[in-house]
């Protein structure tokens, strides 16, 4: 029988099938580890590696080594010997598996304390699947069952409020919670999850059911949703625009089984946006509404500013002023159209040594935006919540980042807002779709970047002089490539939007 560990046992909490395909068939090309999933991971190793720099852990004896057995065998002779900080102690009992963060032996109670390191900035302790509390229950569940009396449980992870100063101060980065009631109140819970967790994972053959996705909308099915699923075509139902806030509607349609858009006949509990969604599918006309486009275009003011960011948010702040998983705004992109029918120009910038670009975005965000114009991003929430804390961190450009908020409107709203529908958009307003559509010739295809995650990788790379200088001017050249594009399709965008507006009302 396979050994169930804590990951496998979180998975089951979440969704049991998906637990038993990941136990059972590993291989599955399903589970090939994406840039946003590898970047989880690569943070979570990055903050354990400074939790080990805490006081509480000095002096740590690794109990790692070659294979599963020899691991239990050192952990279990490092545990006999007493060893006062041990590292990742493996255990196997029961058709358990564990590795522990940190078992710490305490003076006064006689007993080994269990430490479990997290990259959250919060204890998730709601008594949900993959809650902080529940896996450190196993672990102490599986260490009782093994033999080995654990006193207190703690939970280290990011301190939300900490702002880092000249130098990282470790002491002040995390928070140690002591967990220890919170793992004694949900005990019996977490052991009768154990037990059935044993029972579903440790068949052999796949269940033939588990899978209950097919009632919850799109966002929510994992990877081997159509292996379970191959009834439910590719576009469905489950497609549909928010359908997940309407859960009564759904299971009434897949109850039905009406998979496809065009066999919903009453759509009149669903929203505008679902309606829509349906209606463009059905009849393969476009929605838009002219006059609310022209308002919305009326109500810019030239220079217009197509502006966009790319930044990432590392778990441990890289510099002085930012919490963790605070954003630091690496490189940005402008297009900027002085005037109507005027051309089209460009500037950019891409921060090329290892400090924080703050200052010098601040600074040519000034230089390159006049105070009377419109700013476009798509999605300005994000562009604007990045200007905002550019603004906390450096109190004396607060005004300049205020005004360039204020100056900050939204072209995605004229999808967003249903002011141009297409049945291609699939009910979605995001940048690529509408790209897709409207500029069929343009592609990110030539640009192999799969987004900020591996942005940062490659732009530590640019700002590492030890790296082949080639290398460096490659990944730089693609970094502006890619951000450049983001605005030049905004640009195209607008121009399409201006020309219907053009055509059919002046
Ligand atoms: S699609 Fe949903 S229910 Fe099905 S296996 Fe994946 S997570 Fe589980």
């Amino acid at each position: 029988m396979k050994l169930i560990s804590k990951s496998r046992f979180l998975e089951y909490l979440t969704c049991p099938k998906d637990a038993w395909f990941r136990l059972h068939m590993p291989k599955l090309d399903e589970f090939v580890v994406s840039a946003t999933e590898q970047n989880i991971m690569d943070q979570g190793n990055i903050v354990e590696e400074y939790a080990k720099r805490l006081k509480i852990f000095s002096g740590f004896v690794p109990a790692f080594t070659e294979g599963e057995v020899k691991e239990v065998k050192r952990s279990e002779v490092l545990v006999r010997e007493n060893v006062a900080v041990i590292y990742q102690p493996t255990f196997i009992v029961d058709g358990y598996i564990i590795r522990c963060d940190f078992i710490v032996w305490n003076a006064e109670t006689l007993k080994y304390d269990l430490y479990e390191v997290k990259a959250t900035n919060s204890l998730k302790d709601k008594d949900r699947p993959h809650d902080h509390i529940s896996d450190i229950t196993f672990q102490s569940i599986v260490l009782e069952k093994y033999g080995i009396d654990i006193g207190k449980k703690f939970i280290v992870h990011l301190n939300s409020e900490y702002v880092r100063g000249n130098e990282l101060d470790v002491e002040n980065l995390f928070v140690v919670e002591d967990c220890t009631e919170k793992v004694s109140d949900k005990k019996d819970v977490v052991a009768q999850q154990m037990q059935k967790a044993k029972e579903y994972l440790g068949q052999e053959k796949e269940p033939a059911d588990g899978c209950k996705c097919n009632f919850y909308g799109r966002s929510r099915h994992c990877a081997t949703f159509k292996r379970s699923h191959p009834e439910i075509p590719e576009y469905s139902v489950h497609d549909l625009s928010r359908i997940g806030l309407s859960p009564d509607k759904l299971v009434e349609l897949v109850e039905k089984k009406t998979y496809l858009l065009h066999e919903i006949d009453d759509t009149s509990d669903l929203s505008v946006t679902q309606q829509n969604q349906i209606h463009t599918h059905k009849t393969n006309e476009e929605i838009i509404d002219i006059k609310e486009i022209a308002k919305i275009l009326d109500g810019y003011t030239y220079p217009l500013y197509f502006f966009d960011y790319e930044t990432f948010a590392p778990a441990i702040p890289a510099y002085k002023g930012y919490k963790p998983y605070q954003r630091i705004p690496i490189q940005f992109s402008l297009h900027i159209i002085d005037k109507k029918g005027g051309d089209l120009r460009h500037v950019e910038y891409l921060h090329q040594e290892n400090s924080d670009p703050s200052v010098v975005v601040a600074k040519k965000l000034e230089e390159y935006i006049d105070p009377v114009g419109t700013i476009l991003a798509w999605n300005d929430s994000f562009e604007k919540g990045v200007t905002k804390e550019i603004g906390e961190r450096l109190p004396q450009y607060e005004p300049v980042v205020t005004r360039i908020c204020e100056q900050m409107h939204d072209l995605m709203d004229i999808f967003s807002q249903q002011h141009y529908v297409h049945k291609d958009f699939k009910g979605k307003a995001s940048i690529e779709k509408v790209m897709n559509v409207l500029l069929p010739e343009m592609t990110y295809d030539d640009l192999p970047y799969t987004g900020n995650a591996v942005g940062y990788v490659w732009w530590q790379d640019i700002v590492n002089e030890d790296k082949e200088p080639n290398e460096r001017a490659k990944k730089l050249n693609l970094l502006l490539e890619y951000c450049k594009q983001d605005t030049f399709v905004m640009v195209e965008i607008f121009k399409i939007l201006e020309n219907i507006v053009n055509k059919n009302l002046k």
